[in-house]
């Protein structure tokens, strides 16, 4: 039997608004880019894949753009089933280029599970009802805004809050929040704002506030402070600024309690599975997370999510005008059951 071959590759750049305008301690978004890839074999079965650059990791769209092209070169009428050796190859021709290279991996395992009539998740070996529920972010606004915002997740089925802090107002936020949501899950994430001592500070009350665990409380160079804050206080704390591929992994091993794994960030399904392994090596519980993404990228998240403990896939909800969609979150609840092949992207609307 011939083997099947990468017979043609496209790409295309989309701006999504979001629902609202979102901001974090670093500041605030309203539209983000995205580059969506499209690879076919000679079967005529395409696989879909979505890039979502982040400022912060030293990617845009355009370095995208400019980069996708050498990226797709190297699987040009090559087997797409050879994932390991493409997504080498993809390394070595964009070793920077994390978002880039995850657009192109995602849509070759988008491709290699279409064509074999599977969901990813299958094709992984992993356990579909075993993706924990996602959360759904609370973004930075005033504590009244916060509250309400929190009041509408909570009323339409969302479990759990992801709040983001990072500023003087934070004990009012969170108290604002819980007044309306007393018994919600909620987990904090300050995005690296805060000093060693204020976030010893901040974390005790936070602790008596019963939140669950708290994302990225001092810079994410600051590893030194990122365990001086976990010594110091009883929560547990998430590493995500601070752990950006499996290579960070040790560094941030006596530092913090769980680690953050980002398609976007290591770049790619094999890199992202293999920094949770080394995470689960070091004793360390895993966040599968997300940017503001499409569904193009997001749905191949949600197939990873089994294999660890909390999800945070929330990107593609906080869109107004995503033209993709991809796997269901009813109330949180990641459904990779109803995916029937590959990630369960479709594009939805021509725009
Ligand atoms: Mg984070």
């Amino acid at each position: 039997m011939t083997p099947p071959a990468v017979a043609g590759t496209t790409f295309e750049r989309l701006e999504l608004s979001l629902k609202s305008a979102f901001t974090i301690s670093r500041g605030t978004t309203e539209a983000v880019e995205t580059v969506v890839v499209r690879i076919e074999d000679d079967s005529e079965t395409v696989g879909i894949g979505g890039a979502a650059p982040s400022a912060y990791y030293g990617e845009s769209a355009d370095s995208v753009e400019s980069v996708v092209p050498d990226l797709l070169d190297t699987i040009e009428g090559e087997n797409p089933t050879r994932l390991q050796t493409h997504e080498q190859r993809l390394r070595e021709c964009a070793p920077d280029d994390a978002a880039a290279r995850t657009a192109v991996s995602i849509a070759l395992h988008d491709l290699v599970a279409k064509a074999s009539e599977e969901p990813l998740y299958q094709r992984l070996g992993l356990a579909p009802e075993r993706a924990p529920a996602t959360s759904y972010t609370v973004a930075i606004d005033s504590p009244a805004g916060m509250a309400s915002r929190a009041q509408q997740i909570r009323q339409s089925g969302y479990p759990i809050l992801k709040v983001k802090l990072g500023s003087d107002d934070d004990r009012a936020r969170i108290d604002a929040i819980r007044t309306v949501a007393p018994r919600a899950r909620i987990r904090v994430d300050a995005n690296g704002d805060w000093t060693v001592e204020e976030a010893i500070e901040k974390v005790g009350w936070l602790a008596n506030a019963g939140v669950e665990f708290v994302e990225q409380p001092v810079p994410g160079d600051d590893i030194a402070g990122l365990q001086e804050v976990s010594e110091e206080t009883v929560l547990p704390i998430a590493a995500d600024e601070s752990c950006v591929t499996a290579a960070d992994v040790p560094t941030v091993a006596d530092a913090a309690d769980i680690v953050v794994v980002k398609l976007m960030k290591c770049g790619g399904i094999r890199p992202a599975i293999s920094q949770i392994e080394t995470a689960r090596a070091h004793g360390l519980e895993v966040m599968v997370g997300c940017m503001v993404e499409s569904n193009a990228s997001i749905a191949a998240a949600c197939h990873i999510a089994p294999l660890v403990e909390y999800a945070d896939l929330d990107g593609s909800l906080l869109c107004s005008d995503d033209p993709y969609t991809g796997v269901p979150m009813p109330e949180g609840q990641i459904d990779l059951s109803a995916v029937g092949r590959g990630t369960g992207v479709e594009r939805a609307v021509d725009s």
